[in-house]
């Protein structure tokens, strides 16, 4: 499949896809990246690696890299390849131009979980200091955002709460919304070792992901919920273990909020919350939900690992607090083996929220109203920060397609393909008057823009990124970028040019300065990641070598803080011209919108998008497993091939979204977390039909 050659060298970095963060031994032939070698030293894999990684450095010499910044006036002409100093004037004149006339709340910028902490930290500094605006927004906007809510409002801080290896203590693993044998796959490999070793596990999935029933691992309870009634799910196991006296009272006394805890006390154990009643909602029989809640309250250590079938709802954020209601009530947190745990979806999204680049927060997840936190970057930086939150990601394309937002900066991120409701999206790039875009490839996003600056990969540059458990890993230079430059020197050309003094020789000072302004990354350098090998933060005077469990003696916050999650139906439903419910998930061999892995041997395992349908669904429709199916919502259609399966239920269908031919997100829905706008990918209503009868 791949050619290689005997090695000469190698360079231990980290793969840039999931947010496992498994650590590599590049191996190079002169200049050349021969092979990836998963390294034995990887704190997070331990020299075991998956698919994805093994071959992710192919797509790095792939002919479609763009290798030179091209510029155009209107997105209707073609591109003129430029020099740097003019692709960087050019951009220059047209944020000037556009804060001249319409002021700096008309610019703004989106950085990428793809990109490193410094090259993010340094995105959210160019939007504050230089633009003077807090626009500035992640793609974590939809995914995990609602992690963010969520287990800031709960526990004080957005992270996991324990490290990868801490699965080894786990008697009973909670599954909610993730797949982590595709997703995830080095860290579902661990997790079915534990399982295999006699944990027990529930899974919450509308879909029976192979943890199910895998030959080797079957779930002890399957709870196939409807898609969209996580909140309903999740207050009914909360009822369960308070009606039936199966909380940790000592625990919940000790180390929790008791007013906050009597309130919500009172609101778990109304009627509406039993799961008798919630049945109507989850579909779940009532028997099961409260001999799984019995479980995981009673069996041992119970840990929580959830992904984006959470945070990509309606109720994202209500569902992280709910999650984290029962771990606190039941003393699930704070020790080895228990916890609250988010499996980032990408290598950096952990990274990418830690490092600020929100609307509403600086870095370390601090408030932009927060005074005392503007000055001490306003002392760093010597600017004036806004004290209001900017405009996130879908505040933008709205204010654009209004006429009040006009120039945006978008550094590794392909919101055209990504985000929900691409028809609007495109709307809003077509009425800026400045996109920019910096990418390795020519994405879908680009066919809007004005300028692409050409970036660069994980192999070709320096840095860190953060992975799921908060563990910092060095990115190491292995090649030159084709056209020159890293994504943090184009950042800071661009911030240079327009008369800020932004002048860093190397990322490892843009961490220096990370470390002097964020208290929890306080002592981490580019030094103590390289002797250790990986920091987990919070690092600081306390915590010299990093925090492998968080919340062990109190919570970030003090007292943990229990939260009402009423359970609020989906405004998406189901009726007779879309009487299916589709969601979305990811395969083993691909990665998010695929740009990558497409361009790698992977291409070989997983050439396409499908939609998988249940027999009884199939059957009703003349579909037959291979049939070419349209699927129709409310907001559009796409064409994939069709997959019968017995892993959906009946009235669930299921898609992956790596392909932009069958672009999924063509039919998502335009709701979204009612706290954090992340997007609800995960409730659609659609109709399928056979091609040739729709
Ligand atoms: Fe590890 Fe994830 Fe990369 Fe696979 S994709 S090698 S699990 S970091």
């Amino acid at each position: 499949v791949v050619e290689m050659g005997m090695p000469e060298r190698s360079v231990t970095t980290t793969c840039a896809y999931c947010g496992v963060g498994c650590s590599f031994n590049a191996e190079l032939k002169g200049d050349e990246v021969v092979r990836m070698v998963p390294a034995k030293q990887g704190k997070a894999n331990q020299g075991h690696s998956c698919v994805k990684g093994r071959f992710a450095w192919g797509y790095t010499n792939h002919p479609d890299r763009i290798t030179k910044p091209m510029v155009r006036d209107k997105i209707t002409d073609p591109w003129r390849e430029v020099s740097w100093d003019e692709a960087i004037a050019f951009s220059v004149d047209k944020i000037n131009g556009i804060r001249e006339q319409y002021g700096s709340g008309a610019l703004g910028a989106i950085t990428s979980s793809r990109c490193t902490n410094e090259e993010t930290f340094l995105v959210q500094k160019l939007a504050r200091a230089v633009f003077n605006t807090n626009n500035v927004d992640t793609c974590a906007r939809v995914c995990h955002s609602p992690t963010g809510y969520g287990l800031n409002s709960t526990f004080g801080t957005s992270a996991g709460t324990q490290d990868f290896v801490s699965v080894e203590k786990c008697d009973v693993i909670l599954v909610i919304g993730a797949n982590p044998t595709d997703a995830h796959p080095v860290f579902g490999s661990q997790m079915k070792r534990r399982l295999r070793q006699g944990a027990r596990l529930i899974v919450c999935d509308p879909r029976a992901i192979d943890l199910v029933r895998s030959p080797h691992v079957q779930a002890d309870y399957h709870l196939q919920l409807r898609p969209g009634t996580n909140v309903a799910l999740v207050n009914s196991m909360a009822h369960t273990i308070l009606s039936e006296g199966l909380e940790n009272r000592v625990f919940v006394e000790e180390r929790c909020d008791m007013d906050e805890y009597d309130g919500w006390r009172e609101f778990i154990l109304r009627d509406e919350n039993s799961p008798e009643n919630t049945e109507q909602y989850t579909g779940v029989p009532a028997s099961m939900v409260r001999e799984a809640a019995r479980l995981y309250a009673t069996g041992g250590n119970g840990a929580i690992y959830y992904g984006l079938g959470v945070t990509e709802h309606s109720q994202g954020s209500t569902m992280v607090m709910g999650m984290a209601n029962i771990a606190m009530a039941t003393g699930n947190i704070g020790r080895p083996g228990m916890g609250v745990n988010p499996l980032r979806g990408q290598n950096n999204v952990q990274g990418s929220c830690d490092m600020g680049s929100f609307p509403h927060e600086l870095p370390g997840y601090r408030h932009v109203s927060d005074q005392n936190v503007r000055d001490i970057f306003e002392k760093e930086w010597g600017v004036t920060i806004g004290s209001e939150p900017g405009l996130r990601i879908p505040n933008m394309i709205d204010a654009a397609t209004a006429g009040t937002f006009k120039g945006l900066y978008v550094q590794g991120e392909d919101i055209l393909q990504s985000d929900p409701n691409i028809k609007h999206i495109a709307a809003g790039l077509a009425a800026m008057e400045c996109v920019i875009i910096q990418d390795i490839f020519l994405n879908e996003t680009a066919s809007y823009a004005h300028v692409f600056l050409p970036g660069s990969t994980f192999l070709e540059k320096d840095g860190t990124f953060t992975n799921a458990e908060r563990r910092i890993n060095r990115v190491r230079k292995i090649q030159t970028a084709p056209a020159g430059y890293a994504d943090w020197e184009i950042t800071q050309l661009l911030a240079q040019a327009l008369g800020y003094p932004m002048n860093y020789s190397h990322p490892s000072e843009i961490m220096d300065e990370i470390a002097r302004t964020t208290p929890t990354f306080k002592g981490v350098s580019f030094d103590k990641i390289d002797a250790l090998g990986s920091v987990q933060w919070p690092c600081n005077d306390d915590n010299p070598e990093g925090t492998p469990v968080m919340h062990v003696d109190t919570f970030v916050r003090g007292k943990g803080k229990f939260m009402l999650t009423p359970f609020v139906p989906t405004e998406e439903r189901a009726n007779r011209k879309f009487p299916l419910l589709l969601t979305t998930g990811r395969i083993l061999s691909q990665y998010n919108v695929g740009a990558q892995t497409r361009r790698t041997a992977n291409r070989l395992w997983h050439a396409e998008d499908w939609l998988e349908v249940h027999p009884s669904d199939a059957e009703m429709r003349g579909i037959k497993d291979g049939t070419l199916v349209a699927v129709a919502s409310r907001m559009g259609e796409t064409t994939l091939r069709a997959k019968v399966s017995e892993r959906m239920t009946p009235g669930v269908v299921y898609t992956t979204f790596h392909f932009p031919e069958t672009a999924a997100n063509v039919v998502t829905t335009e709701f979204s977390d009612w706290a954090t706008e992340c997007p609800e990918y995960k409730v659609t209503a659609v109709e399928v039909r056979p091609c040739n009868t729709m």
